[in-house]
């Protein structure tokens, strides 16, 4: 039985995801956390549910989603993982955090990379890779057919979608991962978003206002 657990970090208010199962295994996507005190929040959770940490996961590395990276190293000795394309913007973080007035941050160099259909293992479970640009080159969303549910960093909120105005974003692009990789997987699926309450791939189907079906 695998579990998704959120934490909110930063001034944008990201969603960080702890994803694990019966072993308690753990996965953490998009460390958001920036200072100590949410880095502790983050330790306190892992260290309350008795979880193990086994990867550090990005859906895509805007400057929201990746402040926790070298946190996570340091304190689990696991490097990040993520899509080759994400790399130039991983590695440009910081210009990210001058162009939105941030505070600098540590980077820590990638262990490797995954693409579309890669399973990524935890436990006795795994998530799939989908490969989803639009928003930015790189993004992915992680699959879980069994348990039917999908993280979706920045690509579909519920009743929105993902910016499309930062480089590299593309309106099509983004509309052809939404309804290619995102709403082909069943009304039935939860979406955990990167920003924001959770939903499914039906209410969006029907609702939302950018992508309908
Ligand atoms: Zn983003």
């Amino acid at each position: 039985m695998i579990k998704v657990d959120k934490l909110i970090f930063n001034a944008f208010q990201e969603n960080t995801y702890l994803v694990y199962d019966e072993t308690s295994e753990c996965l953490i996507i998009d460390p958001g956390c920036q200072d100590a005190y949410e880095q502790q929040e983050l330790v306190d959770f892992i260290d309350e549910k008795k979880l193990k940490p086994v990867g550090q996961l990005y859906t895509h590395c805007h400057i929201d989603h990746i402040p926790g990276n070298a946190f996570v190293f340091k304190k689990y000795g696991l490097r990040p993982v993520m899509h080759k394309l994400s790399l130039p913007f991983f590695m440009r973080a910081n210009e990210q955090s001058r162009m939105f007035g941030l505070d600098e941050i540590e980077i820590i160099e990638p262990e490797k990379f995954i693409a579309e259909g890669d399973k990524i293992k935890f436990g006795n479970s795994f998530l799939e890779v989908l490969y989803t640009p639009g928003h930015i080159d790189g993004h992915v969303c992680f699959a879980n057919k069994n348990s039917k549910f999908v993280i979706v960093g920045d690509v579909l909120f519920r009743d929105s979608i993902g910016r499309t105005d930062l480089p590299t974003g593309d309106f099509d692009i983004l509309e052809s991962s939404i309804k290619d990789k995102l709403y082909t997987l069943g009304a039935d699926f939860t979406v955990y978003p990167g920003h924001g309450v959770k939903t499914t791939i039906g209410h969006e189907m029907k609702n939302n206002p950018f992508v309908r079906i």
